[in-house]
């Protein structure tokens, strides 16, 4: 029997998960087709909207007009920004809303990083608030250097930075992952230790809370990575302040992101709530239709499942994301073959500044004000194909720090235009 949706999107990142969700709030039936994991377990699991244009942004929606012509936020506007933060809201308890202004949330790194959005864990470490601090790092937990990131805070935020690294409490592997550590914290399992020769067992938020008490000096609040617990980090981060008598904050860390899979784990729950019927594992290769896109193809163990429907969604990402590819001379997207326009000489694709501004990185499709896809001559490649995310061109969102915002925007427009689509021709 045929496989038949009104909506398919193909794509699990973020930008995907926002369309399935808008498209199913719409009423209508969805499919979300996705490949692999997304970008979010590397991602700091922060939701920026554009923390750079032309310099450091305070407010990204004063700074939406001076955004050339090609950009996403241009054709879903302001309204779009504010939908998709909106319906972020519906799906985490992220905190950020209070104010149109970014927050400067302190990196791994020792930089402080402005975002629209953040995770509740990391609410107390706002470099905004002046309060002295202790960062604290695990010697297992390499990337993390508390002491450098201390000394490099200090230098940019009003406030006293200290760093120290500690071993992890009880006897984990040198090699134990993040994960690892986060569900000793998550289950609070009992951590044995030797002593006065005497071989005892405490639960380890209290044996981390102990190991870190005597570092505290002045501090008002203490900041660890971003390994508190997966499931439960709300309770471990409550059980620590308890013990310290300070406030407790989660730095976001590099991959992979306990924050980026805790967002991920929220946005899956919202779309099983939603009755969005979810496929992965296994990648769109093809489609069929001429004009209108009838379905889309599946490749699975050799075979080829057609998926039908009414309205598609391209949310496949960028480069990283594999939603667009390139050759030494071309730059393609796979699936629909969208046009991508890219300078011919190779050369000008980059800036042979690292920092530069890199042409390669505005790679995608170009998209009507419905967030139609264009083909070469600038007219929709079909009647029903939207895109949303990264795999949209006219944007930088390394350099801009925009990447879930224009994903959560592009997606909440183009889910909603494809489910009213549908609720107009039923
Ligand atoms: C290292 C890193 C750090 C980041 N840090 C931040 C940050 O701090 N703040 C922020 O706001 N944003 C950040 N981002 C950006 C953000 O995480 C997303 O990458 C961005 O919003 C794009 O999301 P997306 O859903 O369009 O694409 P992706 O997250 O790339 O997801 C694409 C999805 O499409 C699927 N797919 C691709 N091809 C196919 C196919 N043929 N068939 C089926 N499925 C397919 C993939 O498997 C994947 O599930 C970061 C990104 C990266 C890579």
């Amino acid at each position: 029997m045929a496989i038949e949706d009104d909506v398919v999107v193909i794509g699990g990142g973020i930008a995907g998960m926002a369309t399935a969700l808008s498209a199913a709030r719409e009423g209508v039936r969805v499919r979300l087709l996705s490949h692999k994991e997304s970008t979010l377990r590397h991602a700091s699991g922060l939701v920026d909207v554009l923390g750079y244009a032309d310099g450091l942004v305070s407010d990204p929606f004063d700074a939406l007009s001076a955004l050339p012509e090609e950009h996403p936020y241009r054709t879903v506007g302001e309204e779009g920004i504010r939908d998709g933060l909106a319906l972020l809201d519906t799906v985490t308890d992220y905190a950020g809303g209070h104010t149109d202004r970014n927050a400067l949330v302190p990196t791994f790194g020792g930089r402080v990083k402005p975002t629209a959005r953040y995770p509740e864990t990391s609410a107390n470490g706002l470099a905004s608030d002046e309060r002295d601090t202790l960062l604290v790092g695990f010697e297992t937990v390499v990337d993390f250097d508390a002491p450098l990131a201390a000394d490099r805070l200090s230098a940019d935020v009003p406030f006293d930075a200290r760093g120290v690294t500690v071993a992890f409490p009880g006897d984990f592997r040198t090699d134990a992952r993040i994960t690892r550590l986060a569900h000793a914290l998550d289950e609070n399992e009992r951590i044995e230790r030797e002593q006065s020769g005497i071989s005892t067992s405490l639960p380890a938020r209290t044996a981390l809370a102990e190991l870190v008490e005597p570092h505290l000096g002045d501090a008002e609040r203490v900041g660890f990575p971003a390994i508190l617990g997966e499931d439960r980090p709300a309770d471990v981060i409550s059980t620590l302040e308890a013990e310290l008598g300070v406030d407790v904050f989660e730095v976001p860390m590099g991959p992979p992101s306990l924050p980026g899979m805790r967002l991920e784990t929220a946005f899956h729950d919202a779309l099983q709530d939603e009755g969005v019927r979810t496929t992965s594992g296994n990648p769109v290769v093809d489609f069929e239709g001429d004009d209108e896109i009838e379905a889309v193809v599946v490749e699975r163990n050799g075979a080829e499942i057609p998926f039908y429907g009414d309205q598609f969604v391209l949310a496949t990402g960028g480069l990283v994301g594999k939603g667009i590819e390139s050759t030494r001379e071309s730059v393609y997207e796979p699936i629909f073959d969208c046009h991508i326009a890219a300078p011919e000489d190779r050369y000008d694709w980059s800036d042979p500044a690292a920092f530069g501004d890199h042409a390669f990185a505005r790679f995608g499709v170009a998209t009507d004000d419905e967030l139609r896809v264009l083909d070469a001559a600038g007219e929709p490649a079909f009647d029903n194909l939207r895109a949303a995310g990264g795999v949209l061109g006219g944007y930088d969102f390394a350099a801009e720090k925009s990447g879930s915002g224009v994903s959560l925007s592009t997606g909440v427009v183009a889910g909603r235009i494809a489910g009213e689509q549908v609720n107009v021709n039923p």
